[in-house]
């Protein structure tokens, strides 16, 4: 009798409780986005592409179950000239039955052609923010994974080869996702999320309205989530369609996929994003925090995410 009564007691207890999940530590975050931009420009031929390589890999063979290599050449649009690209998949549970993808890109912009001054039209964008915050984001969830086993399949994908497009050409941008979505490495994805300039001081993300047609049940999901964990990035708001790595996700492979991506930075005013202003000094660890403890919430959380 007296182990029931404990037993009813724990149940109580719970109905009213949030399930503890991991600490999403963003200075680590940060170090991340830090060392990333140490290495200098990252568009795919540079010095600190190879460099930026050898760290993703060293760093998450350590934290992870399996780690995919997917090799592949392209033609970079802006600078018209071949180059080879990695995607690397670093998953946790790859057996499991549910398998999630949560991507970022790790390439670079080669040229500053947004910049306020032309004379930095052909320099490379350090990128931050465009690239190295959602990459720095992923690095710390490796980390937290190791740390702590979720009851679900996790494919970090870090992929190449996003930011070389030209504009009005949207598929010579994201050739990394593009060859990813036509030559799938890995089987039965459910949902992917991509996390994109997520570093933003002056984070603000309102919802990417492509993700909101792709998969809108898990974009409500999220945002509803982040209300409650008063993660006040999330705006309830839909702003403009960005061609991104989701899109070739959903259109090629058919993977419901999202994107969460603050494509003001810093706001409506001034703009850092393709220019030589896209430096760490514009982001901060508490914009990756908010981002990265909303994904820790959903790998770990899943009775909010899983489908009614
Ligand atoms: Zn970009």
């Amino acid at each position: 009798m007296r182990l029931i009564i404990i037993v009813f007691i724990i149940c109580i207890t719970n109905l009213g409780c949030e399930t503890v999940v991991p600490i999403f530590n963003e200075q680590k975050a940060f170090n991340h986005l830090l060392a990333q931009c140490e290495f200098g420009p990252r568009n795919p031929g540079s010095d600190g592409h190879i460099k930026t390589k050898k760290y993703i890999l060293d760093f998450v063979q350590e934290l992870v179950d399996t780690v995919i290599v997917q090799d592949f050449s392209f033609k970079s649009a802006l600078e018209n000239k071949n180059h080879n690209g990695t995607n690397i998949i670093a998953r946790v549970n790859p057996t499991s039955n549910t398998q999630i993808l949560i991507g970022a890109h790790w390439d670079t912009r080669p040229l500053a052609d947004q910049d306020e001054d032309s004379r930095n039209y052909e320099k490379p964008i350090l990128g931050a923010n465009d690239g190295a915050s959602g990459v720095a984001v992923l690095l710390e969830l490796a980390d937290v994974l190791n740390d702590n086993r979720p009851n679900i399949g996790i494919n970090l994908v870090f992929f190449d080869a996003e930011d070389s497009g030209v504009s009005g050409e949207d598929e010579s941008y994201c050739q990394g996702s593009i060859y990813f979505a036509k030559n799938l490495p890995i089987k039965n994805i459910k949902e992917a999320i991509i996390l994109d300039m997520v570093g933003d001081k002056q984070l603000s993300l309102p919802i990417e309205r492509n993700s909101l047609n792709f998969h809108g049940q898990l974009i409500r999901k999220l945002w509803d989530r982040a209300k409650t964990l008063k993660l006040d990035a999330f705006k309830g708001v839909v702003g403009p369609s960005i061609y991104d790595d989701h899109v070739p996700l959903y259109q090629y492979a058919g993977i419901p996929s999202i994107d969460i991506i603050d494509f003001r930075y810093p706001n409506a005013f001034t703009n850092y994003w393709h220019t030589v202003e896209d430096i760490p000094e514009n982001c901060s660890p508490e914009s990756l925090g908010q981002v990265g403890r909303l994904m820790v919430d959903y790998i770990f959380n899943r009775k909010f995410y899983n489908d009614n």
